[in-house]
């Protein structure tokens, strides 16, 4: 087949099903404002929840890792590419979360692939919740296993698939926050669920870390959960980019030798590791920032009772107002732009037909007040 005609053909599949998608350039953005190329918006669709992107210890961090490392770190940890950097923040890492074994990735995304490729064989089942993060559907779908979904946050549907046989080995998986609904995962259950079948619980903990529990451990240490593989991602809260792979001795040895992602792949820059490791400490230490942001949360709660668009029962800085409609999602987050806000509206299939949403995030640097021009706005689209 010609490629071209393939490749077109392909595109205007795309178009037709309102599934475009398109890039912006911008300036850049934080937890609070996105800049244009010619505008500055108030920004509700950040995961910068605690605004640690802008944080200056966390920049000046990497500055000095760059002066003292240089920009790359030259290749695969295998190789070259794993400095004290690295390490010490490993280190810091599993201390903090109470794992023996801490393995830095370069992504969620490379995380999810590599620790489910590596684990996962042909006699194998993985049992996701049916919404969970695109990174681990995919890993699940490409890799041997079979994949099984269980509904939405429900343990009970979790049991009944766990009570079917299967000759390999079980890996649940689930996310701590979810990212289009904001809600938590009933992990305490899930992992008695997984336990008493004999079998491991993985969760990816990308909007949870950072945000919840004690010194900011995330959903599960706010649970009381500790799951056989944690994944935490460093591209929300902290701010950065990376993810880390929390894990006992053995499994963490395991992926040193099988997991592919990190073998042929090259390593996070020092400098980069010197900074997260930074963020580390702004997160133990960010007790004041989580307050503003339950502040922040608590208020929005509360204006957004008088809108004329639901709720959910989010009580984390994840915020979707559901218009349901898809073409009023689209109007309104228009508006919400030419008025200086930026939010981001989400249609179907991203969530469930009828529940188009516009997904507010709300951070740690947002002021009261930019949360109520933003409900100014949203109160004028009515009238
Ligand atoms: C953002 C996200 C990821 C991907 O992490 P990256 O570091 O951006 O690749 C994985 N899982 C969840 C639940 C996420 O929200």
């Amino acid at each position: 087949m010609d490629w071209s005609a393939y490749l077109s053909r392909q595109l205007s599949e795309r178009r037709d099903t309102s599934l475009w998608r398109q890039r912006q350039v911008n300036q850049k953005s934080d937890g609070r404002f996105l800049y244009t190329v010619d505008d500055k918006y108030l920004n509700f669709s950040s995961n910068d929840y605690l605004g640690l992107s802008a944080n200056s210890a966390v920049i000046s961090a990497w500055q000095q890792g760059a002066e003292q490392y240089g920009v790359g770190s030259g290749g695969s940890g295998h190789i070259a590419g794993y400095t004290k950097a690295h390490q010490l923040l490993e280190q810091q890492l599993a201390d903090w979360l109470g794992y023996p074994k801490a393995l830095l990735f370069i992504s969620g995304y490379s995380a999810n692939q590599g620790v489910i490729a590596a684990l996962m064989t042909k006699q194998d089942r993985i049992i996701a919740d049916r919404l969970s993060h695109a990174s681990l559907m995919e890993a699940a779908m490409h890799s041997p296993a079979q994949l099984r979904r269980f509904l939405h946050n429900q343990p009970e549907s979790l049991a009944d698939l766990l009570a079917k046989p299967c000759i390999g080995k079980t890996l649940v998986v689930t996310e701590g926050v979810f990212s289009m609904d904001g809600d938590y995962a009933p992990l305490a259950d899930i992992h008695q669920q997984t336990k008493i079948s004999g079998n491991w619980l993985m969760v990816d903990d990308a909007h949870g870390i950072g945000v919840c529990g004690e010194q900011g451990r995330g959903s599960c240490w706010q649970q009381k959960v500790k799951p056989e593989i944690l994944i935490v991602t460093f591209g929300k809260a902290f701010g950065l980019s990376g993810a880390a792979v929390l894990c006992d001795e053995q499994t963490a040895e395991y992926l040193i030798q099988y997991a592919r992602h990190l073998i042929y792949s090259t390593s996070m820059p020092p400098a980069q590791a010197q900074a997260l490791s930074e963020a580390v400490r702004q997160i133990q230490a960010g007790d004041e920032l989580r307050q503003r942001l339950q502040q922040n949360i608590n208020y929005f709660r509360r204006q957004a009772q008088k809108l004329p668009f639901n709720l959910t029962d989010s009580t984390t800085a994840i915020q979707p107002l559901i218009v349901s409609d898809n073409e009023l999602s689209i109007s309104l987050s228009r508006y919400l732009q030419q008025k200086g806000i930026w939010v981001t509206a989400i249609r179907p299939p991203t969530v469930p037909p009828g529940s188009a949403r516009l997904r507010i995030t709300l951070t740690a640097s947002h002021t009261l007040q930019d949360i109520d021009m933003l409900m100014e706005v949203l109160h004028e689209f009515r009238s």
